[in-house]
């Protein structure tokens, strides 16, 4: 599998000087399997830059939603491949109830919040309901877990045929302080020895008491999953918005010596824009 960042951040989009080099568009993750298979991981502002890459052309691809905040479905009205009539989009089930009313106007599309109602897209969305616990995409295989979040989220687990395989996990808070759906050593077996785990690190140990219960982890929490579930690369991810790219470097240089005392065998890294990996390598 390949796998490219278009958007990193959490909550918000935080364009500016100071986020330039990680980047500001919210949560967006491409994913080409083996045989080409375009998967999406969220519908953030970053699906606009994923968007750009088919110059006016059309697209087919699979998306996985985590939920509907903001955060992780702003980037769909404005997705050039969506207003292009050959292409297709083809999306799959959401957590909750809640979240599922999210279809009727694909929320976004109800000429309030946008003036192109749901009726009046050109391409086709199709949002299917695989009856199989495990979805079968292309060339890979896709599992779901429940995330510790407001209002419900869920984690993907993807294993190409190939044999490379990566693990989404946001929004989530693994020291939730009550009502844990799903324990970090369950999410560390789901994840076990994934090739790259991406997971919400948007706090730091001082941001809290203040932000407990709010559905996000802190960085320390995450290295030790990563460390846990023996995972070979570990993506720092849904950084906060008002987090400088100074501050993440910091983040980084830090996670990087935490790893290589606890887990020299997990490499760690603060997630950006742009960053392309090859998972086969
Ligand atoms: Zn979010
Ligand atoms: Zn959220």
């Amino acid at each position: 599998m390949r796998v490219t960042f278009h958007g990193v951040r959490g909550s918000v989009p935080a364009p500016g000087k100071s986020t330039a080099r990680y980047g500001g568009n919210t949560s967006c993750v491409e994913v080409r399997t083996s045989d080409d298979t375009l998967i999406v991981l969220d519908a953030g502002t970053g699906l606009r830059e994923l968007g750009k890459t088919f110059q006016g052309g059309p697209c087919k691809l699979h998306m996985l939603i985590s939920h509907t905040h903001w955060d992780h479905v702003l980037g769909l009205p404005f997705f050039g491949p969506l207003w292009n009539r050959d292409s297709e989009l083809i999306v799959y089930p959401l957590a909750s109830d809640a979240q599922e009313r999210f279809r009727e106007t694909i929320t976004l599309f109800d000429e309030i919040h946008f003036p192109v109602g749901v009726n009046d897209i050109p391409s086709e969305i199709d949002f299917v309901k695989p009856a199989e616990e495990v979805w079968r995409i292309g060339s890979a295989e896709v599992r779901r877990i429940k995330l510790n979040h407001p209002g419900g989220a869920q984690g993907f687990r993807i294993d190409d045929d190939d044999g490379t395989s990566l693990s989404y996990l946001t929004d989530n808070e693994l020291s939730a302080p009550s009502g844990v759906v799903t324990t970090l050593d369950e999410l560390a077996r789901f994840t076990d020895e994934v090739d790259l785990l991406i997971h919400d690190s948007q706090y730091l140990p001082k941001d809290m008491p203040l932000k407990v219960g709010w559905g996000h982890s802190v960085v320390d929490d995450v290295l030790q999953l990563g460390a846990k579930a023996r995972a070979k690369r570990l993506a720092l991810f849904h950084h906060d918005p008002d987090r400088t790219d100074d501050q993440l470097d910091v983040i980084g240089t830090s996670s990087i010596e935490w790893m290589k005392q606890s887990s020299p065998d997990t490499s760690v890294f603060v997630a950006a824009e742009g960053d392309e990996l090859d998972l086969t390598k």
